[in-house]
């Protein structure tokens, strides 16, 4: 499987290996880090959402299918507060089984200053829109196998697929519909590798460790779902690297000084690292697409299409993956915005903006792809070290 993965990314403008050593030596652990900052692991979300396609079918099978919020004393009262010292281990306790905590809305305001609001064209929820939504930890919540499963999970797929991006098959269709389909499939890869590498081996003694067959069955035998989980990545961070001097100036204030110095210490480390711009100074070329005479209405098809697949996110029967289903379609539908939607060629005085939450998806989804790559060389270099001495 090893020699499948040699050369240029498709689409790309790097090599597999140089992405490997990137994310091994720079991106994942600075990722590793940022995303427990308080900025970075607090995710405004609607999580009770109307399902605009089928009824409710709540599917789920465990209890790990529920989300814990983040509770009133956890979150709002810190930066009600903005120079105490803020959330020790202790705030961090789980929720999970109380009543679902009443959520300061107003929080907004109060902590996360200098963040405008603004609507992602790209995305079905309306970001501006604070009424139902909710906080949550990340950290708490982590993305892992629910047991979510069967005709409720294949629908949701089948449907993201089928409707929004057909498979396509090399030459039959444009390089654009193409980029969505990969992007698609390089996010479903990468939440099956996160399902496979935290999986409930058994029930009954609630041991959790790595389904490596089921990293195989569902990922790792296909090289087109490898190739798309590293085009996804690359592409990714192409656009954190290009919103850089946007995400440089951005507040990241939550009121906790030592952490809020920390996250924004990472952030540049991670967007003018010499050796990331050295390796690989442009991992995406988004300037190749829209060229041709019907680049603006191609440009609304997907911007719809994409639409489309965020609202399918409300559909989605179990409420840890829709979580995680919604921060990283966000996350893409942020990077999407971010490459092609401030068209610096044509508008050169339109700047960027982009919300907080925007912001907190593009870094845990490129966090997440970061994660997914790095199990996927790792097992790639055991086999290959394997190989040798068969
Ligand atoms: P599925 O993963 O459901 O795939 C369906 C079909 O899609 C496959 O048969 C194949 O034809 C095609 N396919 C699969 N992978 C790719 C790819 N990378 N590129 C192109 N085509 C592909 N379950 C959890 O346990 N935890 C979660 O956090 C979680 N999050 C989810 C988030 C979303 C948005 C959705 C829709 C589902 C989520 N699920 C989660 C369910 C999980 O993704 C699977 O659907 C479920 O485990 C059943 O898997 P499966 O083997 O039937 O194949």
């Amino acid at each position: 499987d090893s020699q499948k993965y040699t050369g240029i990314v498709e689409d790309c403008c790097c090599d597999y290996e140089t992405v490997d050593s990137l994310n091994g030596a720079v991106l994942h652990p600075l990722l590793q880090e940022l995303v427990t900052t308080p900025f970075f692991r607090y995710f405004k979300v609607k999580l009770w959402c109307d399902c605009p396609f089928w009824p409710d079918d709540g599917m789920c099978k465990l209890r790990d299918c529920s989300v814990c919020e983040c509770p009133e004393n956890e979150f709002p009262e810190t930066f009600k507060k903005p120079m105490q010292r803020i959330l020790s281990s202790d705030d961090l306790k789980c929720q999970e089984g109380k009543p679902k905590a009443a959520v300061d809305r107003t929080l907004d305001s109060k902590a996360f200053r200098g963040w405008i609001e603004v609507d992602n064209p790209w995305t079905n929820d309306d970001e501006t829109d604070n009424s139902e939504m909710t906080y949550v930890n990340l950290q708490l919540n982590p993305e892992r196998y629910t047991g979510y499963t069967g005709p409720s999970a294949r629908r949701i797929w089948d449907a993201v697929y089928s409707e929004n991006c057909p498979k396509y098959t090399s030459g039959e269709i444009c390089q654009e519909k193409r980029v969505l389909y990969k992007l698609i499939s390089g996010l479903h890869s990468s939440i099956s590798i996160h399902i496979a590498s935290e999986y409930l081996l058994d029930e009954a003694k609630n041991l959790w460790g790595r389904n490596l067959e089921l990293m195989h069955d569902r990922v790792l035998r296909y090289p087109d779902r490898v190739q798309n989980l590293y085009f996804t990545f690359m592409f990714v961070l192409r656009a954190v690297t290009k919103a850089a001097d946007y995400l440089e100036q951005a507040e990241y204030d939550t009121g906790n000084v030592e952490e809020d110095l920390k996250a924004q210490s990472l952030m540049r480390q991670l967007l003018y690292n010499p050796k990331l711009r050295a390796a690989c100074p442009l991992p995406f070329d988004e300037a190749k697409l829209w060229q041709g005479q019907s680049g603006p209405e191609l440009k609304q098809e997907i911007q719809k299409n994409f639409r489309n697949i965020s609202a399918l996110m409300d559909c989605v029967g179990c409420e840890k993956c829709r979580l995680w289903g919604k921060l990283q379609v966000l996350g893409l539908g942020t990077a999407l915005k971010i490459l092609f939607s401030v068209d610096s060629k044509n508008h050169p005085y339109q700047p960027l903006q982009l919300q907080r939450n925007e912001v907190i998806a593009l870094v845990n989804l490129l966090n997440r792809l970061s994660e997914s790559v790095k199990f996927v060389h790792e097992i790639a270099s055991v086999e290959k070290t394997m190989e040798r001495f068969t």
